[in-house]
């Protein structure tokens, strides 16, 4: 793509370069060895310092650069000055030279709004499971997850001080998604991904429905759906609201660019516009194959407990 490369494209490039700052921020709060670790709602819903320090980094970079577009983080900060050194102003110069799929060339800054998820899987981040950590950067157009990032900050950290540490992976609807080498599960296998430690009685009922062969459980939304495009997992089942649109616009995107479904326990899309409420309260469930079938199995007492939620 030559001269003047279209907004998504320039704020996917940029994205790209701040969830890597993010990343590299993630990483040396935890050597610093003092995490700051504040509850929010509770034991099990926490922010440390590495949640503050990279929304802020993450998104002063961006609406300095993009001024119009909404940006909606997850973390409630007051609003301050952002120290410079937080500051990313690199863009991905190959995903500059990419070509904007057509239906998205005119788009403008001000119809754009980006989900920052600044570090998901922190419950993890302070139990030292770090490969369930990522960074989260949504784009989301016409209320669509149009494109993702998603940093691992950890990635590679079992192999020792000298592994290359991290990667990013990025996705956009109409080109396909990149970082990683996507897999799949053998289609008669299903292996069930969900969650470590925001399990009730719907979730498992909800898992155990699926007659799954084998079933993960391990942190972060970012992270179970590098499980389903890297082969690890068949399915995400999450049958509990507790997931918001920040944890679930970037991995959806790059599910999406590769064929994948995300969806609620019912089947049904979710909405990223910006006047949309947080919580995605009927539930997650991810596919990258045979989404109908695990939205076939969801028993009714399991739709009907997400309903009176
Ligand atoms: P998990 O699979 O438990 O790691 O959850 C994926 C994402 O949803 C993480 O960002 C969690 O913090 C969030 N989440 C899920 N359930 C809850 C909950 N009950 N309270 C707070 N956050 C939740
Ligand atoms: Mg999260
Ligand atoms: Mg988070």
């Amino acid at each position: 793509m030559s001269g003047n490369p279209a907004v998504v494209m320039r704020l996917v490039a940029s994205a790209y370069s701040v969830a890597e700052k993010a990343g590299a921020i993630v990483r040396k709060v935890l050597h610093s060895g003092d995490l700051g670790i504040v509850e929010k709602t509770g034991a099990n819903d926490l922010q440390t310092l590495a949640d503050r320090l990279a929304q802020k980094s993450i998104c002063a970079s961006l609406s300095r650069r993009f001024p119009k577009i909404t940006i909606i983080g997850e973390e409630d900060l007051p609003i301050e000055e952002v120290r410079e050194d937080l500051i990313e102003n690199g863009q991905a110069e190959d995903i500059l030279q990419r070509s904007c799929p057509e239906q998205y060339r005119a788009l403008k800054e001000e119809e754009l709004v980006v989900w920052v998820d600044p570090l998901d899987g922190t419950k993890e981040y302070t139990e030292g499971l770090l490969d369930n950590v990522t960074v989260l950067i949504g784009i989301a157009y016409g209320g669509r997850a149009i494109a993702g990032v998603i940093n691992q900050p950890f990635y590679n950290y079992q192999l020792g001080a000298e592994a290359d540490l991290g990667r990013t992976m990025w996705g956009m609807l109409g080109l396909g998604a990149f970082g990683f080498q996507l897999q799949e599960v053998p289609a008669d296998k299903r292996i069930v991904t969900t969650t470590r430690s925001h399990s009730n009685k719907t979730v498992t009922d909800c898992v155990n429905a699926m007659e799954p062969h084998e079933v993960i459980r391990v942190g972060g939304a970012g992270n179970k759906i590098i499980q389903l495009i890297e082969g690890k997992a068949s399915a995400y089942v999450f049958a509990s609201p507790g997931c918001k649109k920040w944890d679930t616009c970037a991995p959806e995107a790059i599910l999406h660019a590769v064929g994948g479904k995300l969806t609620d326990m019912c089947g049904n899309a979710y909405c990223y516009n910006a006047d949309v409420k947080h919580m995605n309260s009927a539930g997650v469930l991810a596919t990258l194959r045979n989404h109908d079938y695990y939205v076939s199995r969801v028993p009714q007492s399991v739709l009907q407990a997400l309903k009176s939620d």
